[in-house]
């Protein structure tokens, strides 16, 4: 029995796309697989390297998924402790937010906690640069800067093309590259822009009517001329946070550091006596929306973790 090393560029509903250098195949687990899967986690995600075979003209079965280098998930916030895995095998994420109505620097902080805790090196995209004015926009990128330090910050407008080349800059032939952020951003017009050819439909808001709206409701892979690999994601409104502790301590750095200095080792950084973060947050030394918004996620990250315990 040949087996071949395929790459899923697509899912839905347990129907898979692959790719292989034999080209682009319809595929699905075999039984075995599914008998053998403790949890969703046991089946191929848009990303994963697999094992198939050839059973008929552009279909594989898919026998095996190969060990992940990582996976980004997220917890789903409506369904209680439902952890969605989002794609596998991920070097960086481009997590794009438009400078208008989506702006939210707490979303970023979210992202990136999903991100280091998946070992995924984030990137800032703050796209439609064009809808507001440099003063604008100059503000907006010291909010950003002041709340987010070492994460790499990209301005673009799909109109101007701004920051579209400092994107691919970013683009290295042998890495797998996501994007992620919320719908209508602009990640299908900026992944068409860089991709040079027009593959993902485009969410043309009617602001009316919201009908004749083309959502991304899968996720694909897409494989660059250059060899680099993007993979799309359907837009997230929810970026629920679930057993990231690690996410949370890199994302939240500064406060990490404070936290070895409070009196309590089971310091939750709420009201408790020596406190050190506290202390740093009243002398002014500590940003207090990005304060409260760590509060916020460490908050759903221990309800996760007190669920699980629960589960045992
Ligand atoms: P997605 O849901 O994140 O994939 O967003 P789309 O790429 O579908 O874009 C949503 C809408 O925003 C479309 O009408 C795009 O034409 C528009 N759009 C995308 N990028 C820009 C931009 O840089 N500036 C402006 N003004 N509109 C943009
Ligand atoms: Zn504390």
């Amino acid at each position: 029995l040949g087996l071949d090393i395929a790459r899923i560029t697509s899912e839905h509903k347990e129907r898979y796309t692959v790719k292989s250098e034999y080209g682009e195949s319809e595929g699905e687990v075999i039984g075995n697989l599914r008998f053998a899967a403790e949890s969703r986690a046991d089946f191929p995600v848009v990303g994963d390297w697999v094992l198939v075979s050839s059973y008929d003209e552009g279909k594989v079965l898919i026998h095996k998924v190969l060990k992940r280098k990582n996976i980004l998930r997220r917890q789903a916030v409506n369904r209680e402790s439902e952890v969605q895995i989002i794609a596998a095998n991920i070097d960086y994420a481009f997590i794009v937010e438009s400078v208008n109505r989506d702006f939210s620097i707490n979303r970023f902080e979210r992202y990136i906690t999903l991100c280091y805790d998946a070992g995924i090196e984030p990137i800032l995209v703050l796209n439609k640069s064009d809808l507001i004015n440099d003063q604008e926009l100059i503000e907006i990128q010291n909010t950003i800067k002041q709340r987010i330090a070492n994460v790499s910050l990209i301005i673009s407008s799909c109109i101007s093309n701004d920051g579209i080349s400092e994107i691919e800059k970013f683009i290295n032939p042998e890495k797998t590259y996501c994007f992620l952020g919320s719908s209508g951003v602009g990640k299908s017009t900026l992944i068409n822009l860089i991709s040079h050819k027009e593959i993902l439909k485009t969410n043309v808001i009617s602001e009316l009517t919201q009908r004749g709206k083309h959502t991304t409701t899968h996720r694909e892979l897409i494989l660059l001329e250059n060899g680099g690999v993007l993979i799309d994601n359907p837009g997230m409104r929810e970026v629920g946070i679930a057993d990231a502790s690690k996410g949370l301590d890199q994302t939240f750095f500064i406060i990490t550091e404070l936290a070895h200095q409070c009196k309590y080792r089971d310091c939750t950084h709420h009201d408790e006596d020596g406190c050190a973060v506290i202390e740093a947050l009243n002398k002014g030394e500590l940003d207090a929306d990005s304060y409260q918004n760590y509060l916020k996620m460490f908050k759903e990250n221990q309800h996760y973790q007190s669920s699980e315990i629960e589960k045992k």
